[in-house]
């Protein structure tokens, strides 16, 4: 880093943090804006700036969103006594892509990770109560990784809503253990949403 002027430096220790950017990528995209002109420049770091200033979390699932409630919430055409639970945003982008869920979602935005230290308290859970005694909802969709955090917190989501007469479900099976629900391919996706069995 001592080679680059200052500033190169900082931009390229800022876009290391960003997920699966290593050295090597940081510094082609830092060369890339230097190369651009400087309305490129500003119209990259104001779209930046917007996303955060403009998205907030839909007031009924908490998935991201511009409005007040999310595109897929405001559908009349989906089944609202459906909610399928993901870890993420990206989840939904995921399951939407099969083309089979006509439910609604509920985002957690994290998973319970005792290793990492992330209780329950860390993630969305009492919204999720407040919309199973508020509404008539009749099946629960637990679609939170196959990996160890997703599975503790399925189980502990299938123990909080045992007082609740509703179906639980888990679409795990068929997803390969250990991995990310957001690099599912849609095939795979849509025979372990099928596949679900009840818990
Ligand atoms: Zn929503």
């Amino acid at each position: 880093m001592k080679h680059y002027a200052q500033p190169i430096a900082k931009l390229i220790g800022q876009l290391t943090k960003l997920p699966g950017i290593g050295p090597k990528t940081a510094q082609r995209l830092a060369f890339y804006i230097l190369d651009s002109t400087q309305e490129e420049v500003e119209e990259l770091a104001l779209t930046i700036k917007d996303v955060k200033d403009n998205i907030n979390y839909c007031s009924v699932c908490n998935n991201f969103s511009a409005e007040e409630v999310c595109s897929i919430c405001k559908d009349e055409t989906r089944d609202t006594n459906t909610i399928c639970i993901v870890e993420n945003s990206k989840d939904i982008v995921a399951m939407e892509r099969t083309g089979e869920y006509k439910g609604v979602y509920h985002v957690l935005h994290g998973s319970i990770s005792p290793m990492e230290g992330r209780g329950p308290d860390d993630i969305r859970l009492n919204s999720l109560l407040s919309r199973i005694k508020e509404k008539n909802i009749e099946e629960v969709i637990l679609a939170t990784d196959p990996n160890v955090e997703g599975e503790a917190t399925a189980m502990y989501i299938v123990r909080l809503l045992e007082p609740f007469e509703i179906t639980i479900s888990r679409i795990a099976h068929g997803l390969p253990v250990g991995g990310d629900l957001e690099y599912a391919d849609e095939v795979t996706l849509s025979k372990a949403l099928e596949g679900r069995t009840k818990v």
